[in-house]
């Protein structure tokens, strides 16, 4: 399987600064990064809309950046990493992106490599990046062999095997979302039945929560959305949970067994040393976390004769992707 090495030569010179775009559905975050590897600055602007525009929003970012890195840290940038939401190629151009209205093709890299000649440039898959950065600055330090899940909106992953990021022979690897774990299961936007997300992403624990409750099975839960069913989110799912609610305990006991059959089908391809667990959805903490853990010790196969493999949250929240894509551009790899 192509990786890209973690043992990369610098390309910037060890004074020079680094800059992270992480461009999200809503808004494109940039931050500015020491030769260290530490965050120094960050901006936050709302996503526009078409290729021009996000090309624009990027170069008005990378100037601010720049303007930041002279004026405050007396130092230039010479390398930039851009995040993005959905399938990127290995020569860095975004071939579709369900949340983001960038049209097809969008071959991201090659522009920004004629704006900034003289910076190294990377774009990259956004989960990549932060699960790179989890891996490197957060809760995966240390271990060689991790995967790092995101439960948000849908789901999406990546693994580090051996110290080095899965990219795949296209760029595509790593969509863990995807892969269906029912057949029968409701239609996912990709257009394949019970994928993992339909079952394990925060929009999942809202279905499953009104469908309990619409079954009078949630009162509680139903009573803190001001008993609108479609009003229902994880939160109220979370602090039903906070006041020991049976019916929210239970639709949480479902819901955390939809991840752990996702992660142990993970656990079986990849054998991890551990899984950082990302996203929205992780704010509930152990209240999510403990079930997962319960359904999941005895799923991998032969599970009696292995190591229990660690679930534990990331720790750098929102500023992962960009940081990871800034120290990704610092990695010295022609193929990409
Ligand atoms: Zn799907």
């Amino acid at each position: 399987m192509a990786s890209k090495s973690e043992l990369g030569v610098l390309r910037a010179p060890n004074s020079d600064l680094t800059i992270g775009i992480d461009l999200g559905g809503t808004k494109v975050l940039g931050v500015l990064v020491s030769p260290k590897g530490e965050l120094l600055d960050h901006i936050r602007t709302p996503t526009p809309k078409g290729q021009d525009a996000i090309v624009e929003c990027i170069e008005d970012l990378v100037s601010s950046l720049v303007q930041l890195g002279a004026s405050n840290y007396k130092s230039n940038v010479s390398a930039l990493g851009v995040g993005v939401p959905g399938l990127v190629t290995r020569q860095g151009s975004l071939n579709f992106a369900a949340n983001l209205e960038a049209g097809q093709n969008f071959e991201l890299k090659k522009i920004l490599e004629k704006k900034f000649p003289s910076m190294a440039i990377a774009v990259e898959n956004d989960a990549n990046c932060a699960g790179w950065a989890e891996w490197k600055f957060g809760a995966g330090q240390g271990v060689d062999d991790l995967v790092v899940i995101t439960l948000g909106t849908g789901v999406g992953g990546s693994a580090i095997v051996n110290k080095n990021l899965v990219i795949g022979s296209q760029g595509f690897a790593l969509e863990p979302g995807h892969m269906v774990i029912d057949p029968n299961g409701p239609l996912c936007n990709c257009g394949r039945k019970g994928c993992w997300e339909k079952f394990a992403s925060g929009t999942a624990l809202k279905e499953l929560a009104k469908k309990y409750a619409l079954e009078g099975k949630a009162s509680l839960v139903l009573e803190l959305a001001n008993n609108d069913p479609s009003a229902i989110t994880g939160e109220h799912v979370a602090t039903a949970l906070k006041q020991s609610d049976v019916q929210a305990g239970n639709i949480m006991n479902e819901f955390s067994l939809g991840v752990a059959i996702g992660l142990a089908n993970l656990a079986n391809i990849f054998d991890p040393e551990k899984f950082i667990i990302s996203g929205g959805l992780v704010q509930m903490g152990d209240l999510l976390l403990d079930p997962v853990r319960d359904w999941f010790s005895n799923q991998p196969l032969g599970y009696n004769f292995r190591n229990l493999i660690n679930i534990e949250p990331a720790v750098l929240g929102e500023m992962a992707g960009a940081w990871g894509a800034a120290d990704l551009a610092l990695t010295n790899d022609d193929s990409i």
